[in-house]
This record gives structure tokens, C-alpha cells and sequence, in this order.
């Protein structure tokens, strides 16, 4: 097998590609509006409830009606998985590893569709989508591999007299419950890991992206995955979560979301139901409020850049988003003027348009919630661009810079999700440090210094999962940077790492007299 390389990205300056993009995006308009099933088992259940998936750059267009679960739907789900389980469970990790890869080739073929299917349902502009495919891919491709390793004999101490092994065995059911912003990739990668290893799972899909989560079930149809092994149950986060996080026989949750959703799940998981003969595992990863740091000696257009790119690409609804500019008070105001003149040049509009730099926010919710946080902001700091809906028939927010920020105000410890930066003046780099660390967060950071003392110090007291130097803090790749974050940013699972299989295992040890 060849070893793990990581999905090249897609040049949109080639005209074949360009050409490729703009044929899938016609392709999936003229696919809009279709009914979207539950899938439980080998049954397509269509209900009367249904939720329209919109498209939030232009609200008026739908992009799919999809089917609601209620519990009596979530138990038929949970019912569907642990029947799988008994066969699931005793295939080789090595024969589950080929649907991964089998899933990952249908993937390839089906990229620019994918992605287009993220542009129209996601906002995501073409890069954002193409990224996302290929972040989905490899972690097929990572997480096939890594369930081969897991598979294999593992070193233990050997005495004489005794024959010993360890072996690592499946958890049971899980639920993977995904967030909406990387629809395809963090989706794929949860539901992967879990099934990979020997689980069966329910997967509920987070509610603004759910057409996407039915693409991928069908990938995984189509690579041949066995019934009830990935039971497809859109519903209510707040209606079939509680149910299915309460369930006696769910074995694990795997979530990724919000402080807010994370924290109950967590409350609600530890608690034992009648008839329950496990602790459930619960994988929690949450939010951020992450901080690019601005020493007096760096490349400061280049952190300019890296800021601007961190702060506004997919709106800023990235859970590594820059949210936060500390920068050191001797080249604060050269920083901030670049990244306001660097922000004015963005091209805000539909993210199916090519040259679209920053698309709109996922939805009404999202765009109120970002609007209210900006007029926050307003009484907090020095406005300096930005700061209000941007024009379209979508949710479009201007992207916005607010200056003089103080560490503790609102818009520097919540997060705010969308394209919004507020710049935090320090006198020293260990101020900016503890500036930086200064929230219940530590997902990413990112320091721009020359300075190796400085470097050092960072490295060391940035507690952060995810610590990037002289460059921005998105774009984590599978196996190069595995993800994850401290404190109230979650479990630090290091999602697309080694050590990430072994959270929906278990480990048996065997010995026999000999
Ligand atoms: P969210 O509102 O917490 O939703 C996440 C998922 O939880 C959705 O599927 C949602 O379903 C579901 N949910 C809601 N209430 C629930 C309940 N009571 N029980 C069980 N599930 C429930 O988060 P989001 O808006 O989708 O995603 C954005 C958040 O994710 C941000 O905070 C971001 O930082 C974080 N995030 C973190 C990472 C990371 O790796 N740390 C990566 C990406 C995103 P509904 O949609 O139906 O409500």
C-alpha cells in the first residue's frame, strides 16, 4: 500500500479546472429541491416532517427537503446499529479499512460535484469546498491505514510459559453528531474513525447541512458498507440528541460543535440509565477563541496576510479562526492599518462565483447571532471597517476589524463565529502571551516573531492543541497536524492522528498458560 499523502488542493487558476467547477455547479442546480430520506438499516424512510435546506447566498433557493427523525425513528436507528454490530464487529480492521478506501476513490471521482454540493448548501467558495472534499478524503485514507496498524500484532513484554497478545476491540454503538462547518470532512472523518474500527453508529447530521451528510451516505452505499452500520438520522439536535446521547445502549458519543451543545452532552453522558452496564465515552470537541500573537521583530505583511486569511476565509466560521490580533504595541498600529486595507480588498458575494473571496454566513441564526455581536463590539472598540450586513439576497456580513480591544471585553472571550477580529494592544511578548491564553479556550494560536527566545517561551506557555508559528492558524492537514484543543475547546482528541483510533476501542489482553 503507498503510503499516506495528503489530497493535493485544486488549482482554480487553471482553466480546466475552472471550467470543471463551473460544469459540477450547473450539474447540482439543476439537482436542487429533491427529497432527502432517512436511511436506517438497508430502509429509505421518508417522514412527514421535513426540513428545507436552503442556500445562504441566495435564501430563496432551496436545496433539498430532507426527513425528520423523532425518537420513536431514533430508537428504530439505535435498534438497526446494534443489530449490525454482531457482524460489524468481527470483520478484520483490515477488511473495514478497504470501504475507507473504496469510499475515498468514489470521492475522488465525485470531487468537483462534492464540493459544489458545499458552495450551494454551505456557503463555502470553491477553494473552502474543494478543501473540504479533500480534507474528507484523507481522512478515509489516513483512518484506513491507521485501523491496519491497529490490526496488527501489538508489542508486549513476552515471558516464558505464557502466550500473551493484546488486541484492540470495537466499543459498541455510537452516535457522531457533526457540526455544519467542514459538512463533509469532519462528518467523514468521525463517522470513518468509528466504523472502522468496528462500530456501527447513528449519525445525526447537523441541521443547516444535512444534503451534503446524504451525499456521503451515499458514497458509503455505494463503497458497499453493510446495512446498520451507518444509520443517516436528520432531526432536531435538540429534539433526537438528548434522546439518543440519554440511550442505555449508546456506547459513545463522538461530537464536534459547540461549548454550549458539548458541555450538555458531556453533563447528560455521565449520568447511568436503567439498564446501562457501561460509562459512556464521550469525544467533546468544541469552540475556540483563537489568537494570532504579533511580535515587534516579524514579517509583519506577512502576518498581516496570515490574519486576514485566518480571520475572514469562510466567513470566519472555522473553529481555528483568527478572532483575536494581540499585537505588540511598537508595530500595532502598521499591523492593524495593512490588515483594515488588506480586509477592504475582499470580495465579498455568492460563494458559487469564482472569484469570490468571502462568501455568506450559514444561516438567519448565525447571521443575527454575528450582527448582535458586532454591534456589541461597537461599544467595545474602535470600529474600523466592516461592521454591518454586506449587500446580496443572502446572508452576507461585511468583514469587520475592531481596534483597542480589551482583553476581557465580550468580543475577546466569546466566540462570535463569523468574520469578525478584534486587535489587543500588549506591551511585551509574555504580556501577549498571557493575553493570548487569557479565555476558557485553546484550540489554535499562532505567533509571528524572529525572535528564538520568543519562539521558545510560546512554545512552551501557549496552551493551545494547535500552535503555529509564522504562519496562519487554519488549514490543519490530516496526519501533519493532528487537531484538537484544550480547556473548553474539548477533549483534544487530535483528530487525524495516531492516537485518534483508540478513542472507539478498546483494548483486550489475553494470556495463555502454555
Ligand atoms: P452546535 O450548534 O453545537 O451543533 C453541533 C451539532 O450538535 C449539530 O449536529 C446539532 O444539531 C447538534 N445538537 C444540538 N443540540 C443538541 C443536543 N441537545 N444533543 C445532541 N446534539 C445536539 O454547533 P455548530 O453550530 O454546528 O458548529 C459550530 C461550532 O462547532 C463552533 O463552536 C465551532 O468552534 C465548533 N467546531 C469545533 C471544531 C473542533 O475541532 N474543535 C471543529 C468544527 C467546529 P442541530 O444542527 O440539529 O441543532
Amino acid at each position: 500500500m503507498q503510503e499516506f499523502r495528503n489530497e493535493p488542493l485544486t488549482d482554480f487558476r487553471d482553466p480546466d479546472n475552472r471550467r470543471r467547477m463551473a460544469e459540477a455547479l450547473a450539474r447540482v442546480e439543476s439537482d436542487l429541491g429533491r427529497e432527502y430520506p432517512l436511511y436506517i438499516g438497508n430502509e429509505e424512510i421518508t417522514t412527514e416532517r421535513r426540513l428545507t435546506s436552503i442556500n445562504p447566498s441566495y435564501k430563496q433557493q432551496v436545496v433539498g427537503v430532507v426527513s425528520q427523525a423523532d425518537s420513536a425513528l431514533a430508537e428504530r436507528a439505535m435498534q438497526s446499529a446494534l443489530a449490525a454490530f454482531e457482524g460489524w464487529r468481527g470483520r478484520s480492521f483490515a477488511e473495514r479499512a478497504r470501504y475507507l478506501f473504496k469510499a475515498a476513490a468514489i470521492m475522488r471521482r465525485r470531487r468537483f460535484e462534492l464540493a459544489a454540493w458545499m458552495c450551494v448548501e454551505a456557503g463555502k467558495t470553491w477553494a473552502e469546498a474543494d478543501a473540504d472534499v479533500a480534507e474528507a478524503i484523507d481522512f478515509l485514507e489516513f483512518y484506513g491505514r491507521e485501523a491496519i496498524r491497529l490490526g496488527e500484532v501489538q508489542p508486549l513484554v513476552r515471558i516464558p510459559g505464557e502466550d500473551n497478545e493484546l488486541h484492540y476491540i470495537p466499543l459498541g454503538v455510537g452516535i457522531v453528531i457533526p457540526p455544519w462547518n467542514f459538512p463533509l470532512a469532519i462528518l467523514t472523518g468521525m463517522t470513518s474513525s468509528a466504523v472502522v474500527c468496528g462500530n456501527t453508529v447513528v449519525l445525526k447530521p447537523a441541521s443547516p447541512t444535512p444534503v451534503i451528510a446524504a451525499k456521503f451516505v451515499e458514497v458509503m452505499r455505494e463503497a458497499g458498507v453493510p446495512h446498520g452500520v451507518i444509520n443517516y438520522l436528520p432531526g432536531s439536535g435538540g429534539e433526537i440528541g438528548d434522546f439518543l446521547v440519554d440511550h442505555p445502549q449508546t456506547r459513545f458519543i463522538s461530537f464536534t460543535g459547540s461549548r454550549e451543545v458539548g458541555v450538555r452532552i458531556y453533563e447528560r453522558a455521565a449520568r447511568v440509565a436503567p439498564g446501562q452496564i457501561w460509562l459512556k465515552r464521550v469525544v467533546a470537541e468544541m469552540g475556540g477563541k483563537d489568537a494570532i500573537v504579533v511580535d515587534d521583530d516579524a514579517d509583519l505583511e506577512d502576518a498581516a496576510r496570515q490574519i486576514v486569511a485566518s480571520a475572514f476565509a469562510f466567513s470566519g466560521q472555522k473553529c481555528s479562526a483568527c478572532s483575536r490580533a494581540v499585537v505588540l504595541d511598537s508595530v500595532y498600529d502598521q499591523v492593524l492599518e495593512r490588515v483594515v486595507e488588506l480586509t477592504e480588498l475582499l470580495r465579498v458575494g455568492p460563494a458559487t462565483a469564482a472569484d469570490t473571496d468571502v462568501g455568506p454566513v450559514v444561516d438567519e441564526r448565525a447571521y443575527s447571532k454575528i450582527l448582535e455581536y458586532i454591534e456589541t463590539g461597537k461599544q467595545e472598540g474602535e470600529l474600523l471597517t466592516g461592521g454591518g450586513p454586506a449587500d446580496g439576497d443572502g446572508y452576507y456580513i461585511r468583514p469587520t476589524v475592531f481596534g483597542d480591544v480589551d482583553p476581557h471585553a465580550r468580543i475577546a472571550q466569546e466566540e462570535i463565529f463569523g468574520p469578525v477580529v478584534a486587535f489587543i494592544r500588549a506591551r511585551g511578548f509574555e504580556e501577549a502571551i498571557r493575553i493570548a491564553n487569557d479565555t476558557e479556550y485553546g484550540l489554535t494560536g499562532a505567533v509571528f516573531s524572529r525572535n528564538r527566545d520568543h519562539l521558545e517561551y510560546a512554545r512552551r506557555e501557549f496552551h493551545v492543541g494547535n500552535l503555529y508559528f509564522n504562519r496562519k492558524c487554519t488549514g490543519a492537514l490530516v496526519g501533519v497536524h493532528p487537531f484538537g484543543g484544550f480547556n473548553m475547546s474539548g477533549t483534544d482528541s487530535k483528530a487525524g492522528g495516531r492516537d485518534y483510533l483508540l478513542l472507539f476501542t478498546q483494548a483486550k489482553a489475553v494470556a495463555e498458560r502454555l
